[in-house]
């Protein structure tokens, strides 16, 4: 079993760079996987367009999972929901609220999603740094596990944060990321940096460079704006667990108030786009 995680902080690009990663024939990327264990997940909606109940591949995996862990798997992975939610607090020290069941659990999650996935890596993302760090590594002690970590320079992640009407409070969270991210970079993991404000220059050829690293079949996908919108279609059916958000489909506008100040590519302006509004309101899954 192959997996890779995307760590980053918030408007650090992670999400994007794990949905254009994810349409290479070789990846399948699933989104921020907790959100699965919350109890309302089967009626939340997968990017292919159907509810998670009906979509093929979650209806699978939650179908999987109910037999080899129970039907109860949801009220079980409660704390660790909350605690995740609250990881500010768990990354300072305090007992990270995942016991003996809740691993149990996440282990057969993670090998049922890269056998539903039939891909060579199984690719997830999160920004629950200290959970990954702590489970994560346990879990995948086993298998080949790498991470990519997108990094932005701090004040401009705080200020896209506050932009976006989060708290200052809220978006100090951002420079408590680092700690943990200065702790990721010691470790001797393969592990592959993409910097923010690098990967903007030329976000064609980080793509064409991690492939080759990860020995995988370079992503396609096909990218419009026009209109103010922007259209992704990825060459391949993704299911990403995408919550209410990206079923919102009707409108992708992006902000008037951009302007764009030089010639960017369509890919380039997504790539801030992200960091300037919601990535639902960017997006539009053909
Ligand atoms: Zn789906």
């Amino acid at each position: 079993m192959r997996f890779l995680m995307i760590l980053g902080h918030a408007h650090s690009s992670s999400t994007l760079v794990g949905i254009l990663l994810g349409a290479s024939p070789d990846v399948t990327f699933t989104g921020e996987e907790y959100d699965f264990f919350r109890e309302d997940a089967l009626e939340d909606y997968c990017t292919c367009g159907k509810k998670v109940g009906d979509c093929p591949f979650w209806a699978e995996v939650n179908k999987l999972l109910t037999k080899e862990v129970g039907p109860d798997f949801r009220k079980k992975m409660q704390n660790l929901h909350e605690g995740l939610n609250r990881d500010t607090i768990y990354f300072l020290g305090k007992k990270f609220p995942c016991d003996d069941e809740c691993m149990r659990i996440l282990e057969a999650y993670y090998k049922i999603l890269y056998q539903v996935s039939g891909t060579k890596y199984l690719l997830s993302g999160t920004k629950k740094i200290y959970y990954s760090r702590r489970v994560l590594e346990k879990i995948f002690r086993n298998h080949t596990f790498k991470y990519i970590i997108t990094v932005r320079n701090p004040f401009g992640a705080m200020a896209s944060y506050l932009r976006r009407g989060v708290s200052f409070l809220q978006s100090l969270r951002i420079i408590g990321t680092f700690y943990i991210m200065a702790k990721l970079a010691t470790l001797r993991k393969q592990r592959y940096v993409v910097k923010y404000e690098n990967w903007i220059n030329n976000p064609v050829q980080f793509f064409t460079d991690l492939s080759r690293k990860l020995n995988i079949q370079q992503p396609k996908w096909k990218i419009e704006y026009e209109n103010n919108y922007i259209t992704i279609q990825p060459d391949k059916q993704i299911h990403i667990f995408a919550g209410n958000k990206i079923r919102k489909k009707t409108k992708h506008v992006i902000k008037e108030d951009i302007r764009w100040k030089t010639e960017l590519s369509p890919l380039q302006k997504l790539i801030i786009s992200t960091t300037l509004m919601p990535i639902y309101k960017i997006l539009h899954f053909k």
